[in-house]
């Protein structure tokens, strides 16, 4: 049976396994609705990144974990461990890699309306660099700056105008949306300028960032050469010198098993050779590269486990298979329609013989996926969706009070919480 992801495994009982261990044990020690994660498929992401850009790209390229994909502190002492970066996109994410132990100065800050609060934050501790997307938010960096006495090292988010083809809202460098200041419209040229113009603020570099999932190589290509050529206009009308080139993330994974994606180092191959090439036809140095994974360092180091409720079956129409989780631990097949590979740990190298809707506990007509093959499925079943490590507990939420699931962590064949299972105190903890 083929599986999503090559820390998963089936063992000599027809368990399901994960980084080797047997998931209903883990199950049953730890409850469910329950994630688990990899640590050392995260690990072997995070150095597929980092080896294939030294061995590819010949400047320096710097590796950001997005923290927005899965945050805890552990993650973030792995990721700092392996030598990665750290994108943070709110004050949270900020506060959250710095209490991680991330070096301030590998932070890098994004965000479309970051807050007086969360500048501070940023300004104060000495990021690396802060991504200001307009000129409202150059102009409260160079005061927050100012009032601090500190210089602000900063890049800006730029809209390339480039499509990918994803969710229209994962779509997020085209030039109708919120995020990034237009290219095309002059409005870039214009920030570039002011930015120069301020105190306070030190302008090192430009990024974008496409979207996600994207499983082709083409629009990076095409958004490096958009972004060098603004470079080369940058240097020729301002005399500026851009350092840095940030590139984003974006980089798809495998979710279902019959859709693959390019391996990273195909990403990265492409990503050197056009940055190079750019470069070269522009009349650049060689840039400093940044690119952002998030979504491909934990999706596939990830799953989450229920225990299955009621079966019902409405004959001729579908049959719905009810959960002890729901939107509240997976918003993705709501919010995007996304699709994910299910399995019974229990009987994990069984056929699936049957198709079901998989339906959350939430009070709302919500799922976690429809249509979807599975070994037969009794109540009391567990039922494993596969490759739940990215977007799934940081878009957890307590709708209808439910508390959020742990997150399990299994290293050389041990398992440990990473994050502990709420409880109904912890849900009306803040309750006045
Ligand atoms: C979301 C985001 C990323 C990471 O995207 P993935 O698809 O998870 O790789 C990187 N950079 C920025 C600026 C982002 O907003």
């Amino acid at each position: 049976m083929k599986l999503v992801s090559e820390c998963l495994g089936i063992n000599a009982s027809g368990h399901l396994t994960i980084g080797g261990v047997d998931v209903p044990a883990l199950a049953k020690e730890y409850g469910t609705p329950l994630y688990i994660m990899d640590e050392g498929h995260i690990r072997g992401n995070c150095r597929a990144f980092t080896e294939a850009a030294a061995e590819r790209y010949p400047g320096k390229c710097s590796i950001a974990y997005a923290n927005k994909a899965m945050a805890c502190k552990h993650i973030v002492r792995v990721t700092h461990e392996e030598g990665l970066y750290a994108n943070a996109a709110s004050g949270g994410e900020v506060y959250t890699a710095l209490q991680g132990g991330m070096p301030p100065e590998k932070i890098i800050y994004h965000g479309n309306n970051k807050t007086d609060e969360e500048l501070l934050l940023a300004v104060k501790s000495q990021i690396l660099r802060i991504v200001a997307d307009g000129p409202e938010e150059l102009h409260n960096i160079s005061r927050i700056a100012g009032e601090l006495g500190v210089t602000a090292s900063v890049s800006l988010r730029l809209s390339p105008g480039v499509t990918v083809d994803s969710h229209s809202s994962l779509q997020t460098g085209k030039l109708d949306c919120k995020f990034g200041i237009p290219i095309e419209t002059g409005a870039a040229m214009d920030v570039v300028k002011l930015a120069q113009s301020l105190g306070g603020v030190a302008l090192d570099g430009i990024h974008c960032h496409l979207g996600s999932p994207i499983f082709e190589t083409r629009p990076y290509a095409d958004a490096i050469d958009i972004m060098t050529a603004f470079m080369a206009r940058v240097q020729a009308e301002t005399g500026l010198q851009l350092k840095e080139l940030n590139l984003g993330g974006g980089f798809a994974v495998r979710y279902l098993p019959d859709k693959g994606a390019p391996p990273i180092r195909d990403y990265i191959a492409v990503i050197s050779e056009e940055v190079r090439n750019a470069a070269a036809r522009h009349g650049l140095p060689l840039p400093e590269l940044v690119l952002e994974p998030g979504r491909s360092i934990v999706a596939g180091a990830g799953i989450t486990v229920y225990t299955a409720g009621g079966v019902k079956e409405i004959p001729g129409i579908r049959t719905y298979v009810s959960v002890d989780g729901g939107m509240t631990d997976n918003p993705r097949y709501m919010l995007y329609g996304s699709q994910y590979d299910v399995t019974l740990p229990e009987r994990a190298g069984e056929e699936k013989t049957q198709i079901i809707t998989l339906a959350g506990r939430c009070c709302e007509n919500e799922l976690l996926g429809k249509d979807m093959p599975i070994q037969p499925v009794k109540a009391g079943d567990l039922v494993a969706v596969l490759c739940t490590g990215a977007y799934n507990y940081s878009m957890a939420s307590n709708y209808n009070r439910i508390p959020r699931p742990p997150v399990v962590m299994v290293r050389n064949g041990e398992a440990f919480v990473a994050v502990r299972r709420e409880t109904w105190e912890d849900v009306v903890r803040l309750d006045v």
